[in-house]
């Protein structure tokens, strides 16, 4: 059963504001003629975002697979990194387009996100840099990552594509590590059609960031490293402006949804949610891990959703580790990631995003919780 006059529903869909609150930042760009490069809408833009992240330096980008690349250049990052194999395919993916070795780590089974107690056991004199992923929003054990680091002089860049609002124990968590890269994709929290941003710690790294986004142009003269052009245009700065006013709105809308799932599927046998901390999370994604106590497999669920219109996905599967670039890589091994490769094969991402209905939660929650309807 559907309901009536029913849709498809996905599992993200973007907020947008009103198209005509829009139209006043595309007079001032036609008027400027002043199109990117660093013009007034970039600027604001990322004055707006440290104040409303709290972070003390950052740099915006056209997409946040650039601001990966980019953030690896910055620290002239080489040798190996260590990241997850549980994560979106780019997070390894700015590893290889810098000539990097990715070391797979497995995960720790309650948060899914990098296991600190594995990462020195994958350490070599080739390491360099740790890369973990905020997944779903979730923090990493930051403290421990960073201790880790410190002990053996690496580096930490945070892919914190999915982490915009999040809060630690003190503040953003963007703060943490080297540098944090985020996504303002269409699926993310916060969206800028395209986009996305690295955050650092001090003027100097944000001046390097800014030259290598720009072709590593220091002045009209003078190239000082093989930059690319990864700059955010006008038009996707001033959206991201009109977008930012609506974000304490979009959150609050996503954790209700949150709250709604999980006050209805906690308890449901073979179904689990993952743990978030109230007030320091965005909601960014719902994802629960179909166990084997469930009556249908987690493929079984995800179609029987699609049957009835819902699209879920099964975020993370496969693995970045089972992609052909990867898989044989000796860090890839199967046996080396037990916890990933369980977490991959259960997980299904109900739908969540702001204009989603409480009639739509409880039909999607009806299916889930009544796998034999
Ligand atoms: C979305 C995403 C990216 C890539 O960001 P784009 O802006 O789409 O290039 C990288 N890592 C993770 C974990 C993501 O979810």
């Amino acid at each position: 059963m559907t309901l009536q006059g029913s849709h498809k529903i996905y599992v993200t869909q973007p907020a947008l504001p009103p198209l005509d609150e829009f139209i006043p930042y595309l007079q001032q760009i036609w008027a400027s003629r002043q199109l990117t490069n660093s013009g007034p809408f970039h600027q604001q833009l990322e004055q707006a975002l440290r104040d409303y992240l709290g972070v003390p330096h950052i740099a915006l980008f056209a997409n946040g697979t650039l601001a990966l690349v980019t953030a690896l250049q910055a620290l002239r990052i080489t040798g190996e990194v260590i990241t997850t194999p549980y994560s979106f395919v780019a997070t390894a993916h700015s590893l290889l387009w810098n000539g990097i070795k990715p070391v797979f780590v497995d995960i720790d089974p309650d948060t899914l996100n990098l296991d600190p107690n594995r990462i020195e056991a994958a350490i070599t004199p080739h390491t360099t840099a740790i890369m973990p992923v905020h997944c779903y929003g979730h923090p990493c054990d930051v403290e421990r990552i960073q201790k880790i680091a410190d002990n053996y002089g690496l580096k930490v860049i945070y892919d914190a594509a999915h982490a915009f609002g999040v809060h630690g124990r003190d503040g953003s968590i963007l703060n943490h590590g080297d540098l944090s890269v985020l996504s303002f994709h269409a699926t993310k929290v916060f969206n800028t059609f395209e986009g996305g941003a690295i955050v650092c710690q001090d003027a100097k790294t944000k001046q390097r960031i800014d030259h290598l986004k720009n072709f590593g142009f220091v002045d009209e003269v003078t190239v000082v490293a093989p930059g690319i052009n990864g700059k955010m245009s006008e038009i996707n700065a001033a959206f991201g402006l009109l977008q930012l006013q609506g974000v304490d709105t979009a959150l609050q809308k996503r954790r209700a949804v949150d709250a709604r799932y999980r006050r209805a599927l906690t308890g449901v046998r073979g179904v689990s949610c993952l743990p978030v901390r109230e007030g320091r999370a965005n909601y960014a994604y719902f994802p629960i891990l179909v166990g084997e106590d469930f009556p249908l497999s987690r493929d079984g669920l995800y179609e029987k959703l699609r049957d009835h219109d819902i699209f879920a996905r099964r975020y993370f599967y496969p693995l970045i580790s089972d992609f052909p670039m990867y898989r044989g890589m000796p860090s890839a091994a199967p046996a080396n990631l037990p916890v990933a490769r369980a977490a991959a094969e259960q997980v299904i991402c109900l739908p969540i995003y702001p204009a989603l209905t409480e009639a739509e939660v409880d039909l999607i929650i009806g299916l889930v919780a009544e796998p034999l309807r």
